[in-house]
């Protein structure tokens, strides 16, 4: 892609509304999203968004036979989640953007709705899948939040798959990194690079126990340095859930995400001020958009009631339901199957 069209992306990312789109559907089992901050759909490339929409399907495909069998959310949402993050064409584990320095340095974080247990890692290099290590935080360790190499040790440990850099590496987003360089050589140092936030997973899934349990796995943003960590592993910001409520999973502008605490912030309003799952996430998107934070997030509740809402041009985002009907949208787009 031409650094016009990153630049028109970012234009466009930066001058949102208020509120863009926000969809909601009944008796889901699993809704995903697979970023906010799309590339713009006059520069999206049918067999891009084949690859994608391949991958999305087949994340909640593996995660409805899951649901079939009385399986876990929990299992539900690691199995979509760890389809994600081994395709090339999301911002998690195989694909993450790069830093500063040209490494890979990858977030995630999970949470149970049933007992309010979580997990979360930050800053991991050599993990295959972050989302099982922030799993195995979660029900192994008595910890909430590992980073950079004690994360990396206690997965070992934990015998789970470890991967070279060589795994992470794709040159779409290794040149997205150059590009980035090279802006701040011109231009000094640049808030945000403008292709910087394409491709964090996340998914939210309601097993037939009503257990909700939601995750979120990211390389983070693209040229991010001084070991910065987003809102994706950070446990009320990125990723919540409660059984109470419903489960959130976001994406976009960590920063703002963190400052909102975004995620725990729909599940208070429902709690709390007794709102529903689409005027609570709602509310959340506005407060977002007031501050000009783009992104977007995913929720769903016990009953099956999920809601897709976004402030940037698109997100990808997808769901099922108990019937097994698929939808997968980009932008206003929608594909449908069983
Ligand atoms: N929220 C992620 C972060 O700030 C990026 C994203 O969602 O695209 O690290």
């Amino acid at each position: 892609m031409k650094k016009t069209t990153f630049i028109l992306v970012w234009i466009a990312a930066m001058f949102i509304a208020p509120l863009k789109a926000q969809e909601t559907a009944s008796n889901v089992v699993m809704v995903l999203h697979g970023g906010a901050g799309t590339i713009l759909p006059e520069y999206m490339t049918p067999e891009r968004q084949q690859k994608i929409t391949v991958d999305l399907k087949e994340a909640l495909n593996a995660s409805y036979a899951m649901w079939k069998k009385d399986g876990s959310s929990l299992d539900m949402v690691v199995a979509a989640i760890k389809i994600l993050e081994d395709s090339p064409e999301f911002n998690a584990g195989r694909g993450a953007v790069f830093t500063h320095e040209g490494h890979n340095e990858l977030d995630a974080s999970i949470m149970s709705g049933k007992d309010l247990n979580a997990g979360a890692v930050a800053g991991v290099s050599t993990v295959k899948n972050p989302i099982e290590t922030a799993r195995a935080v979660m029900e192994s360790s008595p910890h909430v939040l590992l980073s950079r190499e004690g994360a990396e040790a206690f997965a070992e440990r934990q015998g789970l798959e470890m991967a070279d850099s060589s795994w992470f590496y794709t040159e779409d987003r290794y040149k997205s990194l150059q590009r980035a360089l090279d802006e701040e050589k011109k231009n000094g140092a640049v808030e945000t690079p403008v292709d910087a936030k394409m491709g964090t997973v996340g998914a939210v899934a309601v097993d037939r126990e009503g257990n909700i349990s939601a995750g979120t796995s990211t390389g983070g943003m693209t040229n991010k340095r001084w070991a910065r960590i987003g809102d994706s592993p950070v446990i009320g910001a990125g990723t919540y859930a409660d059984n109470r409520t419903c489960g959130v999973s976001c994406t976009g502008h960590g920063e703002y995400f963190i400052r909102v605490a975004a995620a725990h912030s729909v599940h208070a309003r429902m709690m709390f001020n007794e709102q529903t799952v689409a005027d609570a996430t709602k509310a959340v998107i506005d407060e977002l958009g007031s501050m000009n934070a783009p992104g977007g997030l995913i929720a769903l509740d016990a009953d099956g009631n999920a809601v897709m809402v976004f402030n940037t041009v698109g997100m990808y985002r997808a769901y099922i339901t108990t019937d097994g009907t698929i939808e997968v949208r980009f932008y206003e787009m929608i594909s449908e199957d069983r």
